[in-house]
């Protein structure tokens, strides 16, 4: 059985374990809808009952098709970029329709970089959010964030239910602060009940070979209600699933799944400062048309370029 927790004081239940599927959408492995949907209904016949989305992601098909008969319980957390009022409305409308839902469990402001100011920013969208949820057709809102600043201003406010924080050992992709400054403002939101569920716990892949302590870390972590993972093969599901049931994993299953993973540069990120370049000991990055670009001849999946990015650009899956 995987463990499961209630997020925060929303009353809503979900496994610790969860499944991100940023990795398997549009953005990033790009895998046809039918194909994804298999390796999440994999995933809720392993016993996760928790799933993360987002507009962006272009995973709501891949969702929809994989919950199609499943009549168990099911959480699905989404996001939207929206800035305003309208444009909120139309992503809440979309997801509902997109999802095939008739409320959605868990909308969150998709703000990733954007500073403490986001709540003033986009006000407008969080309206429609609080509205929406007024109107009981949404259950939970919050904010998504890689920035310490962020999850320190949602923490403390009355219309935030739950935070989706990114954190990792290795301090990867962290604004505003250090691990620890990250750490303490997840604990803070904590004790005023919020939910937290964190976000690149293995830090884009880069933390692959130690991915024990790695999730260790994260779901030690004072105030981590639950972590979700990114996955795009039923044989990751199966690992991971056993990882956190506290079963052991063979060290061949662990070298298949790496040994299957590929280094992708995610191109809208990339701003073409060159430093991942440098950082490549094997000589596989180079600048094409001013964006990094991998040589899969030479590349290692060492992960050892992913933490020279300041852009997060780089992800191992
Ligand atoms: S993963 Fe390793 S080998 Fe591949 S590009 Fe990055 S640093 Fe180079
Ligand atoms: S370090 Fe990141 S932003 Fe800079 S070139 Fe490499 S991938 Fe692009």
């Amino acid at each position: 059985m995987l463990a499961k927790t209630t997020l925060g004081n929303t009353g809503i239940n979900v496994t610790k374990l969860g499944f991100g599927t940023l990795v398997m959408g549009s953005l990033q492995a790009n895998l046809p809808p039918e194909e994804g949907a298999k390796v999440i209904r994999r995933a809720l016949v392993q016993g996760i009952s928790f799933l993360d989305t987002a507009h962006v992601y272009g995973s709501y098909e891949h969702i929809r098709q994989a919950k199609e008969g499943w009549k168990q319980e099911l959480v699905i957390a989404t996001k939207m970029p929206a800035s305003d009022y309208d444009k909120a409305e139309r992503h809440i409308n979309h997801a509902l329709e997109a999802l095939d839902v008739e409320s959605l469990d868990i909308m969150l402001m998709h703000a990733a970089r954007a500073g403490e100011d986001v709540f003033q920013e986009r006000a407008g969208a969080y309206q429609c959010l609080c509205d929406y949820k007024q109107k009981g057709l949404i259950k939970a809102i919050g904010v998504s964030t890689h920035h310490a600043g962020t999850v320190r201003v949602a923490g403390s406010r009355d219309d935030v239910d739950v935070i989706h924080p990114l954190i990792n050992m290795a301090g990867t992709g962290i604004l505003g602060g250090t691990v620890e400054d990250m750490a303490s403002a997840i604990a803070a939101a904590s004790l005023n009940g919020k939910g937290i569920y964190a976000m690149k716990a293995l830090a884009g892949g880069s933390l692959l070979e130690r991915m024990d302590e790695a999730f260790k870390f994260v779901m030690g972590l004072p105030g981590i209600d639950a972590v979700v993972v990114g996955m795009v093969s039923e044989a990751e599901v199966d690992m991971n699933c056993r990882i956190f049931r506290g079963e052991a994993v063979h060290d061949k299953e662990r070298e298949v799944t790496v040994r299957e993973k590929r280094l992708k540069i995610v191109e809208v990120y990339c701003k073409g400062c060159g430093r991942c370049v440098n950082a490549c000991p094997n000589g596989a990055l180079s600048m094409v048309e001013g964006k990094s670009s991998v040589d899969e001849s030479k590349c290692l999946v060492c992960g050892y370029c992913t933490p020279a990015c300041p852009e997060f650009a780089i992800r191992v899956m």
